[in-house]
């Protein structure tokens, strides 16, 4: 990729901003963001409690902002009504809730069967990349910049982001990733002060979520993210949208469960 990807910013402007925000506050950073991309911009949440930080930000200042989340057809019933939730709660606000390709999942599950994260990494990412990524994938293409709930302590493979970066691995587009800096529990301390709606499943001992084979409540002394892909040993917990994996690099080995 080259910077003549970007649609708005080239690297070194980006890069200046970057350092210019680097110390504001999220809130800032979401309402830079706003003014400069206006309707182009969305929130990009699974709903997890980062993101709902994100969306409460967002719609604070610009109460119809686009929200873009993906029903990969193995969400847990609780995410797939917590949805209805966050709709309600923040009732301008404009949603995208994307499907798969059914064709390209009827393969998949045809060729591998539906389970087949539990056979191996690569086929674990396959499914993520067949459920999740492309329909992602797809809908940034349509867009000049998304709102992440990234942070920098929730995994090695998150520690050098910036707050607002360009995303070449989606054409180049502007990536802002507001709570960069922040713990988690800053998030949690934003979600009371500001009364934002709480997905289930963290009164149930998860701390990170997606589909529901491919979650489990943490234990005590777990990172945050122990609890996707618990099975495998040595891949990252990332599904790809936020970082391309290679899909051969890694050991694979089944835990009982
Ligand atoms: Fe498939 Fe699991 Fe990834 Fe969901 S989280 S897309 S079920 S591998």
């Amino acid at each position: 990729m080259t910077i003549t990807d970007s649609v708005v910013f080239d690297d070194l402007e980006i890069g200046e901003i970057a350092v210019d925000l680097d110390d504001q506050e999220p809130e800032d950073v979401v309402e830079w963001a706003l003014d400069e991309l206006g309707d182009r911009i969305a929130v990009v949440t699974a709903l997890q409690a980062d993101g709902m930080v994100v969306l409460d930000m967002a719609a604070r200042i610009r109460p119809d902002v686009r929200v873009v989340t993906v029903d990969t057809g193995r969400l847990p019933q609780q995410t797939l009504e917590f949805i209805e939730t966050a709709r309600k709660h923040y009732p301008r606000t404009r949603w995208d809730v994307l499907a798969p390709d059914s064709a390209e999942v009827e393969a998949m599950v045809r060729e591998r069967g539906d389970d087949l994260f539990r056979t191996s990494v690569a086929d674990r990412m396959r499914c993520c990349q067949v459920r999740k990524v492309r329909p992602l994938t797809e809908a940034l293409r349509g867009l000049d910049g998304w709102f992440t709930g990234l942070r920098r302590d929730q995994w090695a493979s998150r520690a050098a982001i910036k707050k607002v970066e360009l995303d070449h691995d989606h054409g180049g587009i502007v990536k802002v990733n507001a709570l960069a800096d922040w713990e988690s529990q800053d998030v949690w301390d934003y979600i009371e002060e500001h009364h934002v709606p709480v997905h289930p499943l963290y009164s149930h001992g998860y701390t990170s979520f997606g589909c529901a084979p491919c979650t489990r409540p943490i234990q005590p002394g777990e990172d945050d993210r122990a609890g996707r892909w618990w099975w495998e040993k040595g891949a990252p917990k990332e599904c790809g949208i936020h970082c391309p994996i290679e899909t051969g690099a890694f050991e694979h080995e089944a835990e009982e469960i």
